[in-house]
């Protein structure tokens, strides 16, 4: 097998022996935030948001969910955050994500730190609702709004079939 098949069952594997199957949050953020801040830079948000991407669409494909409602409640049963979901009109939707695993408690630092939430939104809702769109529509993309990152109180994203903007090009 090659790294690029993986899905997210093979990586929910059964808990360790003796550790079980959560680490730490800080350890997530040097994962994330360590590499947004270092080096990799606008890689590391690219990268992030596309394994988001992947996650949300496997948690649609793979693991059949079918709502908003089941996404909140992964989020919630995996310390993931606290999400929920606004309907706004036909095809948009607004998601607020409380005590965010990535950046909850984090002084400004004057960006939006949330890109792998912000691809998994996009890669879930586009699985959930890419095939009901009307013929010709963009996919469906996510703009973190807000963010504590920003100095907000929770993040916000906007959700939406729209052209994607491409940073630096
Ligand atoms: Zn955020």
């Amino acid at each position: 097998m090659k790294i690029a098949d993986l899905t997210a069952l093979d990586l929910a594997t059964e808990p360790r022996s003796s550790l079980g199957d959560t680490v730490p949050f800080f350890f997530y953020r040097y994962v994330t935030l360590f590499a947004i801040a270092d080096s990799m830079g606008a890689r590391a948000t690219g990268a992030l948001e596309e394994a988001g991407r992947k996650a949300g669409e496997q948690l649609v494909k793979g693991m059949f969910y079918r709502t908003p409602e089941d996404l909140a409640e992964h989020y919630r049963q995996h310390g993931m955050g606290l999400l929920s979901v606004d309907d706004l009109e036909e095809n948009r939707w607004r998601a607020t994500l409380r005590e965010c695993a990535t950046c909850h408690g984090l002084p400004n630092v004057d960006m939006a730190l949330c890109w792998f939430d912000a691809g998994l939104l996009a890669g879930a809702f586009q699985g959930m609702f890419g095939a009901s769109l009307p013929p010709g529509s963009p996919p469906i993309e996510v703009v973190e709004e807000a963010c504590v990152g920003l100095g907000d109180n929770e993040c916000v994203f906007k959700i939406e079939p729209m052209l994607r903007v491409v940073e630096g090009v």
